[in-house]
């Protein structure tokens, strides 16, 4: 049967697969593709864009035989989304490696791969879509939550109450955006050009109201504001139009960045077109459809500039939207900076990163478990504790109940380990994936956003990632992905990714600790060596060895 259908991951301790390890590859997979999860499961389209779990039906049918034949001394090789071998390796081995849309240099870009995309050669991944540890907009929250906190740290006194913000795209992963403007107390502003993104973001508890139209969205917006009150409105319109209109308005706006995706044309809705008419244009005429694409992402970042003129607070948030708007021809689009150089790159330095785990039992208790667990392992860090409590109140969950925390070197050892005791204990009823975002300290070289402004000019460097991904393969990872694209599209960025498994024993408690030390210790070293004391601190105070620091 080779059709859509619906998926959901099996729940509970009985398994489908030959162990563990195995079957927390297939829950995960079948996890990504949950309609609850996914944001256009028909398609095996997860997020950003057109970031799939598999190439095709065919393909998730035996992507989900293999992983249950699967022996624990074997590895299933998945390209682009597509079983091609099943290997004989050994019981420290990764049971899966995962290659995603990766063209050589001068092929990377997005007409070659779509050609080769229709021949059905290729799929595109995103990041943690085609690597199986995508766990729905919450994946994305605490990132965003921390950036806005940084916005807030650096402009407004520590807090976005009494603030406007205005921002774009309510998908998958802009979706977590009015939440975490809120969570910051503030008042969000969200365009978004598809009515069901609006409302799936009202249904899932990420999006306060929808408004009639721009003339009700800001009279809330200021009521809101005035009164202090965080609330995030989303409002229906086409974001190259609704950002210039609101700047000729003159509205009072305090910060601005967007999450559409505009790191791929085709997924990114040009001014005058409709939304019934999107996809059958875009797949129709992709060229035509780009240029239109382009100059509407034009508009729409000289309206972010006119607002940085006036004095907000403005960043692109990872999604390459600069550049297409460069090559859309306004050529102030560099105006502002990329959120990592911004706010990120000093919690990258310590191995800090999107760290997420989820309950295969899929028990909701497991997670409050494991939320207890984590406040008891750092009682010091406040800022951590807020989050825990925070999410624990108002993260409604996406499939497998998850959890994501930003953890740096020697945290996330610490965390691995005592969830893996959990399990053991039967604390925790089954075990429990963890892997963490591509988006990550070592773990990408991305000019346009994770490795922007890089102090040694090293911006384009990509064999981090390639020695991320080969490092926690070597250290026991249970599956392990090199990517291309991602979220800041073809050409432009190089990533790695990892989860293992905790299932409570002894083998697993040694991996876990060698993968989780050595993964956030390749950021680490990745930002000594472009030159960041900050990075040469914690290696020092965590025992990374650098060789050109030595001797
Ligand atoms: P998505 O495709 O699920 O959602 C994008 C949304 O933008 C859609 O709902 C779409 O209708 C809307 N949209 C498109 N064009 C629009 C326009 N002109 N006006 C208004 N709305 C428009 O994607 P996503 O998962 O939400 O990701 C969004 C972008 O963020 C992608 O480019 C992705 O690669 C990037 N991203 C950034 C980070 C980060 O950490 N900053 C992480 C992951 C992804």
């Amino acid at each position: 049967m080779s059709t859509p259908r619906t998926v959901r991951a099996a729940r509970g301790t009985a398994l489908s697969a030959k162990g563990w390890p195995q079957e927390a590859a297939l829950r995960m997979f079948h996890n990504n593709l949950d309609p609850e999860v996914a944001e256009h499961p028909e398609e095996l389209v997860v997020y950003g864009g057109t970031g799939k779990a598999a190439r095709d039906w065919r393909s998730f049918d035996r992507i989900t035989a293999s992983l249950r034949d699967l022996e624990g001394d074997e590895t299933l090789l998945v390209q682009s989304g597509r079983p091609v071998g099943i290997m004989r390796t050994h019981e420290w081995a990764p049971r899966v490696l995962i290659a995603n849309s990766n063209l050589v240099g001068d092929w990377a870009n997005w007409p070659e791969f779509r050609r080769l995309e229709a021949r059905g050669l290729t799929m595109y991944g995103q990041m943690t879509a085609g690597s199986w540890i995508y766990i729905g907009t919450q994946g994305i929250l605490q990132g965003t939550y921390e950036t806005f906190a940084a916005v807030a740290a650096k402009r407004f006194g520590g807090t976005l109450a009494g603030t406007i913000t205005l921002t774009a795209g309510l998908g998958g992963m802009g979706g977590a955006q009015p939440l975490a403007v809120t969570m910051n107390d503030g008042v969000a502003v969200v365009v978004e050009c598809d009515g069901s993104r609006i409302d799936r973001r009202i249904e899932h508890r990420y999006l306060d109201v929808r408004a009639d139209g721009l003339d009700h969205a800001l009279d809330l917006a200021v009521k809101a504001r005035d009164e202090r009150r965080p609330l995030s409105i989303g409002v229906l319109g086409n974001a190259a139009e609704v950002f210039p209109e609101l700047l000729r308005r003159g509205a009072p706006v305090d910060v601005v960045t967007d999450q559409t995706s505009a790191h791929d044309p085709l997924a990114y809705l040009p001014a005058g077109v409709s939304v019934e008419d999107w996809k059958d244009l875009a797949r129709a005429e992709p060229e035509e459809f780009t240029l239109r694409a382009r100059e509407s992402m034009a508009a729409h970042v000289e309206a972010m500039v006119g607002f940085l003129d006036a004095g907000a607070e403005v960043f692109d948030y990872g999604n390459s939207i600069r550049d297409e708007a460069r090559e859309g021809g306004f050529t102030r689009a560099f105006d502002f900076p990329g959120f990592v150089p911004a706010y990120i790159r000093p919690l990258f330095c310590e191995g800090r990163g999107p760290f997420r785990w989820a309950a295969l039992s899929g028990d909701p208790a497991d997670i409050a478990r494991t939320d207890r667990a984590v406040l008891d392992l750092f009682p010091e860090n406040e800022h951590l504790a807020r989050w825990i409590r925070l999410a624990g109140e108002r993260v409604a969950f996406q499939g497998l109940p998850a959890r994501i925390c930003w953890l740096g070197q020697g945290e996330r050892a610490a965390a691995g380990l005592r969830f893996n005791e959990l399990v053991a204990s039967g604390e925790i009823s089954a075990p429990l994936a963890i892997g963490r975002d591509h988006l990550d300290t070592g773990s990408v070289a991305s000019p346009y956003r994770e490795t922007e402004g890089m102090r040694d000019g090293s911006d384009a460097i990509a064999d981090w990632p390639l020695l991320n991904a080969l490092v926690n393969t070597s250290s026991g990872a249970s599956w392990v992905s090199v990517h291309h694209g991602g979220g800041v599209g073809m050409g432009r960025s190089l990533h790695a990714g990892q989860v293992s498994v905790a299932d409570g024993t002894d083998l697993a408690a040694a991996k876990l600790e060698r993968v989780l030390t050595n993964d956030p210790a390749t950021g680490v070293i990745r930002h000594v060596d472009a030159g960041y004391p900050e990075a040469e601190r914690v290696a020092e105070a965590h025992g990374v060895r650098v060789p050109m620091k030595e001797g």
